[in-house]
């Protein structure tokens, strides 16, 4: 092998899985990644285009490639995580047409579109890999706790096979063998989680108005959230499966007077409203489509339908 072996470090952790495995990019969270790895024992090849970014890795044990190429002739797991999936292609486009992925399996943690996914998947198997895309549902400081979820879809073989390995990295949860599943879900989650923290920080802005601290405002929303509200979407879930939203809790009409508390309270304490406005008038369409009476979950009508 090429690649530059440097002192290899005591590994913190035994695995019994010995697989090698090359990281290639090492941004804040690739070099998080390759942390783990290292971390759990694994030997662990690392590339980034910006060589400098291996330094800290190769004081830890991993071995740094000097080319993309060699990096993906070390590992038989190769785990990849740049800015893109163009700059992805870019990267391992020389080590493709030589033949050097044929027989890999490759793990993309790029972020991308679904679309992108199922594109990069024909494209690694068009090269005689295994593909397997992830979404990581973390930031660098969470990698390798087992709190923290890793999504991934495509090759289930592939999957299966590496998981004890992906372990390390996070709670990895196998979503299908649709290669975009990870991308989608994904998605999915940080829309729902860019709406809840939006709506958070108005409602930390409302009451910030009346002199309450956001951390003081935030314990009191931390557990309407986990009691309240999570019971919420397990109880609508079904209905929106059944395609039925009896709206024997709180039906959509009483929501859309009770909001108008909320905007007429913020309104009046100088808070932007753009986000209860929105959610008004969206609650306003479901009931104009027939669904004042029907529960909140009745609301997927209008998403869908627009
Ligand atoms: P980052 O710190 O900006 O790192 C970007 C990485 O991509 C670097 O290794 C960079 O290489 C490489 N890169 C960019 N353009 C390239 C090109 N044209 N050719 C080769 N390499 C190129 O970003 P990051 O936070 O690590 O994010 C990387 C991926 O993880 C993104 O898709 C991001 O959406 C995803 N992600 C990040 C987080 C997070 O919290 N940070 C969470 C989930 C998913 P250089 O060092 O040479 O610039």
């Amino acid at each position: 092998m090429n690649a530059k072996h440097t002192q290899q470090k005591q590994a913190a952790g035994t695995p019994t899985d010995r697989t090698n495995v090359t990281v290639i990019g090492l941004g804040a969270m690739g070099s998080a990644l390759a942390c783990a790895l290292l971390d759990a024992g694994h030997p662990t090849t690392v590339w980034n285009r910006t060589p400098q970014k291996a330094k800290p890795l190769a004081d830890r044990g991993a071995l740094v490639a000097a080319t993309p190429e060699e990096a993906v002739a070390a590992g038989e797991l190769i785990v990849a995580c740049v800015l893109d999936y163009d700059a992805l292609r870019t990267v391992l486009a020389p080590a493709a047409e030589a033949g050097t992925l044929t027989g890999k399996t490759l793990v993309n943690l790029t972020s991308g579109s679904p679309e992108q996914a199922g594109e990069m998947a024909a494209w690694a198997g068009a090269h005689g890999a295994e593909y397997v895309d992830g979404g990581i549902m973390t930031t660098p400081p969470g990698v390798g706790s087992p709190e923290m979820m890793f999504l991934y879809s495509g090759s289930e073989a592939a999957f299966t096979a590496h998981r004890p390995l992906l372990s390390a990295l996070g709670d990895p949860l196998y979503l299908g063998t649709e290669p975009g599943l990870a991308s989608l879900y994904d998605a999915a989650l940080l829309g729902l989680m860019w709406a809840t923290f939006t709506g958070w920080l108005h409602g930390t802005a409302l009451v910030g108005a009346e002199g309450t601290a956001a951390t003081d405002f935030t314990s009191v929303a931390l557990r309407w959230l986990r009691g309240a509200v999570s019971g919420f979407l397990t109880t609508y879930a079904p209905q929106v499966d059944a395609g039925r939203y009896p709206g024997d809790d709180a039906t959509v009409d009483v929501q859309i007077a009770a909001i108008g508390h909320l905007i007429h309270a913020a309104a009046g304490r100088g808070i932007d409203n753009a986000l209860p406005e929105l959610l008004k008038s969206t609650m306003e369409r479901a009931s104009s489509a027939g669904h004042g009476n029907d529960s909140y979950a009745s609301v997927i009508e209008v998403l869908r339908r627009t």
